[in-house]
């Protein structure tokens, strides 16, 4: 429990402390004591859908953390065998040998590229995947797709590996929830602990940051970063939004806090899709993927807003996504702006343009003085960074919350 809730805050040093590298025989006595409370969770997991979601999103963090620190090739290949099951992975020279494969140039020119890179030889290692395991790899064209394999580094096949280490994970949940009700030792247990871990996992489930309940921030357009606030604008205006824009906006109104039941009439009033629908229909589909948000469908996971960088390339940045001119206009006509009458200078526009083509967190940074008049002490990396400052400048965050807001940068 100890470990999981200190996992968020620190994960490197969490690895260093709790899995420390040492002889064998003392390893063994670490795993199977963290064995062991890691099934205790898993009943306790299983007495409430909140608590599932939050286990299986630390459980899978640290899933990949420990992949990637502790485990050696061996173990790694272990691991590919027991979440995509043995007869859908197969070794690099096996499945070249096995399919007659030696002559093939593809093959040959990923085994060089391989080898070309530093610690290929101790750490990396080239493994091949039965496509229906990895459907995000053949999406994505990630790896070499061949008779039906995907040949990659183990390193490419991370996410899918982890996204397997969460299903498999989430049946033992379910399986778990047979134990519960057969013997009152184990119900009492589970009592207790579940009413500790509540504790902890209910602020995560509120899926809002801590310091912002109680606040009503969708109402408070003038504190969303610019990427926030273009999506916002263009739903309220339009009444449409791409899959990726919508998924985005959810993400950061979940994240200020607007309940699950909120969002779904949000976009449900808005959306000029739903014209005709009624409410409940728009439950059944649309309303899936808002709840999955939530952590209350599928992979039960509590989704975070993904950090710029990701936002650059899988999202909506404007500071990467709109041409010069657009950019240009929306810095100046953005509400944010027209509402405090400040009007960016020309210098200062122009050197927002042309930052971001080459750096857009950088530009964004450059923004946010221009707005709120107050220098950041960190460049922007993640948009709840700029929403706790402007939160602050805008009197909606209180000083004495100023200390957390700097842990949670230094988080995001
Ligand atoms: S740099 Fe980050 S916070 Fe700023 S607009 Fe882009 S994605 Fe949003």
């Amino acid at each position: 429990m100890k470990l999981l809730e200190e996992l968020p805050q620190d994960p490197s040093r969490v690895i260093r402390d709790y899995f420390p590298i040492t002889e064998d025989r003392q390893l063994d006595r670490i795993y199977s004591e963290y064995r062991l409370g890691a099934y205790l969770l898993r009943l306790v997991a299983a007495t409430n859908r909140r608590l599932e979601a939050w286990l299986i999103e630390l459980e899978g963090d640290l899933f990949e953390r420990l992949y990637d620190d502790r485990a050696n090739p061996d173990e790694k290949k272990t691991i590919f065998q027991e979440l995509f099951g043995k007869e859908n992975v197969m070794e690099y020279e096996v499945f070249k040998y096995k399919n007659d494969e030696k002559d093939n140039q593809n093959l040959a020119a990923l085994y060089q590229e391989y080898h070309s890179r530093p610690r290929s030889t101790t750490q990396n290692f080239l493994i091949c995947v039965f496509f229906t395991q990895v459907p995000p790899m053949i999406s994505k064209r990630k790896g070499y797709l061949r008779k039906g394999w995907v040949i990659a580094n183990h390193k490419e096949f991370i996410g899918s590996l982890k996204k397997a280490f969460e299903k498999k994970l989430q049946i033992e949940i379910e399986n778990a929830r047979d134990l519960l009700g057969t013997r009152e030792t184990i119900d009492i247990a589970v009592k207790e602990i579940e009413q500790y871990v509540a504790k902890h996992a209910q602020i995560r489930s509120r899926f809002s940051e801590t310091d912002f309940e109680g606040k009503d921030l969708q109402s408070h357009p003038e504190i969303f970063p610019p990427c926030m606030i273009y999506l916002f604008s263009e739903f309220e205006k339009t009444g449409r939004l791409i899959h990726a824009y919508r998924l985005q906006l959810g993400f950061f109104l979940k994240k200020i806090g607007m309940t699950v039941d909120e969002q779904l009439h949000y976009w449900f009033e808005k959306s000029v899709d739903n014209v005709g629908v009624r409410f409940e229909e728009f439950i059944r589909t649309s309303g899936y993927q808002i709840r999955h948000l939530y952590g209350l469908e599928g992979g039960k996971k509590d989704y975070n807003i993904p950090k710029c960088s990701t936002i650059a390339t899988s999202y909506f940045c404007p500071f990467v996504h709109l041409a010069p001119n657009i950019l240009g206009e929306f810095l100046t006509q953005n509400h944010l702006v027209k509402r405090k009458s400040i009007v960016p200078s020309q210098k200062q526009l122009e050197r927002m343009i042309s930052l971001s083509s080459s750096n857009p967190t950088l530009a964004c940074s450059q923004y946010f003085p221009v707005v709120y008049g107050r220098s950041l002490y960190r460049n922007i990396a993640h948009p709840m960074q700029w929403t706790r400052y402007a939160s602050k400048v805008e009197g909606l965050l209180e000083e004495k919350s100023s200390k957390l807001a700097e842990k949670k940068d230094k988080e995001d």
